[in-house]
C-alpha cells in the first residue's frame, strides 16, 4: 500500500486507541494485513530490479509517494483538531515503520533485517503469487477511497 495508506491507518488506530504504545503496535502489525490486499506495485518491485529504466520510475513512485505522505499527514495534523497527538504521532509510526525497514534492508542488504523482510513480502505477496496482481492505476484509486473513508474517522 502507499505510505499514506499505512500512515492514515496508522493515525485512525492511534485515534481509536487513545494509547501510544497499543497505537504503535497495532498499526504495526496493521501494516502487514493490509499490504495482503493485493495493490499494484509487485510488477514495479519486481522490474526494479531487472531495468536500469524501470529501476528511476520505482524509486520516483517512492520518492512521491513519502512525499505525499508527509502533506497528508501534514494536512491531517493542521486541520484537524487531533485529541492526542502522541497516539496519533505513534499511530503513523508503527503503520509506516515496516516500509523503512524494507528499504533500509534493500539499501543495505544487512542480514540483521534479512528476517524481517522475508516476512514482510510473505505478508505482502500473499494473495498476488496465488491470485495475481491488479492493475496498479486501479489499485491508486481504490486507495484513495479508501483513505477519504478513513480521514473522516479523526
Ligand atoms: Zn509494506
Amino acid at each position: 500500500m502507499t505510505l499514506t495508506t499505512h500512515a492514515t491507518l496508522g493515525a485512525v488506530i492511534g485515534h481509536a486507541t487513545g494509547n501510544s504504545a497499543l497505537a504503535f503496535v497495532l498499526a504495526f502489525i496493521s501494516h502487514f494485513l493490509i499490504d495482503m490486499i493485493p495493490h499494484g506495485d509487485t510488477g514495479l518491485a519486481d522490474s526494479y530490479k531487472i531495468h536500469k529504466r524501470h529501476k528511476k520510475r520505482a524509486l520516483a513512485y517512492v520518492m512521491v509517494d513519502a512525499v505525499a505522505a508527509i502533506f497528508f499527514v501534514l494536512l491531517l495534523a493542521n486541520t484537524r483538531d487531533i485529541v492526542s497527538m502522541r497516539t496519533f504521532s505513534w499511530g503513523i509510526v508503527g503503520g509506516v515503520l515496516p516500509d523503512l525497514i524494507v528499504g533500509i534492508y534493500e539499501i543495505t542488504k544487512t542480514p540483521l533485517l534479512k528476517w524481517f523482510n522475508t516476512l514482510h513480502f510473505y505478508f505482502h505477496d500473499f494473495f498476488v503469487k496465488r491470485k495475481g496482481d491488479v492493475p496498479l492505476y486501479y489499485a491508486i484509486l481504490a486507495q484513495v477511497v479508501l483513505i477519504a473513508y478513513l480521514q473522516t474517522k479523526l
